[in-house]
């Protein structure tokens, strides 16, 4: 049983915490696909077959940087076949952008071959058959299975789900493993594959790692994460406060509960006033989001 499941029914005697978590959850769902309506993988692709290459090459880099070397490794390798018997100096050329260039190279012959020679070069279609491949786990046969194939086999846990997922009290664990074993036991199958994208925007336009901009955030009503003190604002007093940031903080700040919040600072123009943002006043702004973090690309 998940650590979710568990420490959801350890606290609650009764069916009642169940009923209101299952309710939060089927809320999250709604609410992001709302936020992120368009949410998909950002690495461009044609098929199967190209989606798993730039998987592979998206490890430690960004889908941008990704999505500008692929056009020319798909024109010069279009299929498994091809890349097989690619030259391994021209491959790494190619690559060499993504970072790790000659392990990914390395890597995407292995896997082409292994293509060729047990699936007639064409790419499966199962978890068992994928996470096989060299250079292949998880993550990556579920973006494949996912988005190219539309198979629900399981959750992508990136770097940004690692993280949200924790935030979101949808699990206790740190290990993709773990935390992707909790996220299928909470979402109906057929939100796996959506879920996860939308929250990879989520995480890469509002729930940043070092300063979530919960006061943002459509997702704050039914974030656990959202009031803890110190969230947001640790991150946001570490960097200097900056004429655009100043406002965000203060709104922050005026959200805590009544028991638990210091005295506000003296302040020489009023805080502006805290009121519950609108969701679609909040959806608005997490577009508007996405706009700038699109021309900034984003790390995988
Ligand atoms: S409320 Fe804050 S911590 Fe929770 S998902 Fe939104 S940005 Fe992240």
């Amino acid at each position: 049983m998940s650590a979710l499941v568990r420490n959801t029914t350890s606290r609650q005697p009764g069916p009642g915490r169940k009923t209101d978590e299952a309710a939060r959850i089927a809320a999250l769902i709604t609410t992001l696909a709302t936020t992120w309506p368009d949410a998909v993988v950002e690495l461009d692709h044609r098929n199967a077959f190209e989606l798993l290459c730039a998987t592979i090459l998206a490890a430690q880099s960004t889908d941008k940087m990704i999505n500008t070397i692929t056009p020319a490794l798909f024109a010069r390798y279009p299929d498994a076949r091809a890349l097989a018997g690619a030259d391994p100096d021209e491959l790494e050329r190619l690559v060499h952008r993504s970072g790790f260039f000659r392990n990914k190279a390395k890597n995407l012959r292995a896997m082409a071959q292994a293509l060729v020679d047990r699936h007639g070069g064409e790419v499966p279609t199962t978890m068992a058959e994928l996470v096989e491949l060299p250079g292949v786990a998880r993550k990556t046969a579920n973006v494949v299975l996912g988005s190219a194939l539309g198979i629900d086999a399981g959750v992508v846990v990136d770097t940004h789900v690692s993280r949200l997922a924790p935030r979101l009290g949808l699990s206790t664990e740190t290990d993709p493993v773990k935390i992707e074993r909790d996220l299928m036991a909470a979402l109906p199958q057929d939100a796996w594959t959506s879920f996860a994208h939308r929250l990879i925007w989520h995480g890469r336009r509002v729930c940043h790692a070092r300063a979530p901009a919960c006061g943002e955030c459509s997702l704050a009503p039914l974030c656990p994460s959202a009031d803890l003190p110190g969230r947001g604002e640790a991150a946001a007093a570490a960097r200097p406060v900056t004429a655009t940031r100043a406002p965000k903080a203060a709104a922050k700040a005026s959200t805590k509960p009544a028991a638990t919040a210091k005295p506000a600072p003296k302040a020489t123009k009023p805080a502006p006033k805290a009121t519950a943002r609108p969701a679609a006043k909040a959806t608005a702004t997490a577009k508007a989001a996405t706009k700038a973090t699109r021309s900034a690309g984003t790390r995988r």
